[in-house]
């Protein structure tokens, strides 16, 4: 199956749209991220989604469970594919993240969106997570809050290329894992990103689906780099 969501960390519409046609049907789908979203809105989401793309809305929501469950419900009126909440905000929140997106999918007829987990964030490293009161490792505090999700009734978490293993270790053949940082072997150190796995080793570690931006967003010929990175997973 084709792996690859592509990051349109672009600031409008016309960008993102120019993005998506070159690029359909080249991979799995699109992630919205806070950027995009907040320049465009739903529209952006809806204009994507009313062309059949699947769109994983990455908004990381965390707030208390009614708002959460409201974020959710107004996601799924976008026809987004998958959504996410940070996971710190807690089982409660957690589970009415779930319970919302499969009550609203139900009343709607429209298929469920995957609802995935915001571990640690990866800017955060010990001495952060020290700051605001965790004394777990980075890995102990991802792999718990992974366990977290999924007895919460979450469907995966958004992971970095390092901690893929772990969370699969943990939570199981069918957790969906979603991980950026990913680069072919070609770039591989040659930008901001500091941890990165190729396709290929991201797959082989236990990725569900890449978040890919820049690698293919800001090739000469993005539909090829796409195309060239999905053969790299096996598609
Ligand atoms: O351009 P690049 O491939 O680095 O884009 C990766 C995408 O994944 C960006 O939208 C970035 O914000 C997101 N992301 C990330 N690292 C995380 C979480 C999200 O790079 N830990």
């Amino acid at each position: 199956m084709n792996r690859i969501l592509v990051a349109l960390d672009v600031d409008s519409q016309a960008k993102a749209l120019a993005l998506a046609d070159t690029l359909r049907g080249s991979v799995a789908g699109y992630k919205i991220g806070k950027q995009l979203f907040t320049a465009e809105g739903p529209a952006i989401v809806r204009a994507l989604t009313e062309r059949g793309d699947r769109v994983f809305l990455d908004l990381k929501f965390h707030d208390i469970p009614n708002t959460v469950a409201g974020a959710v419900t107004s996601a799924i009126g976008t026809g987004a594919w998958m959504v996410n909440v940070h996971a710190s905000g807690g089982s409660a929140m957690m589970q009415a993240a779930a319970k919302a997106a499969t009550e609203t999918a139900g009343r709607l007829d429209v298929p469920r969106p995957l609802v995935i987990g915001v571990t640690v964030l990866t800017s955060m490293d010990e001495a952060a997570l020290a700051e605001v009161g965790t004394t777990r490792t980075v890995l102990e505090q991802v792999v718990h809050l992974a366990r977290l999700a999924q007895k919460a009734g979450l469907d995966g978490v958004v992971a970095s290329p390092l901690e893929i293993a772990a969370i699969r270790e943990a939570c199981g053949r069918d957790f969906v894992i979603v991980t950026p940082g990913i680069r072919p072997a070609a770039q591989q150190g040659t930008d901001d990103q500091a941890r990165t796995l190729t396709p290929a080793q991201a797959v082989t570690a236990g990725a569900t689906y890449l978040v890919v931006g820049r690698p293919i967003t800001g090739a000469a010929d993005p539909r090829a780099a796409a195309e060239a990175m999905a053969r790299e997973t096996g598609a």
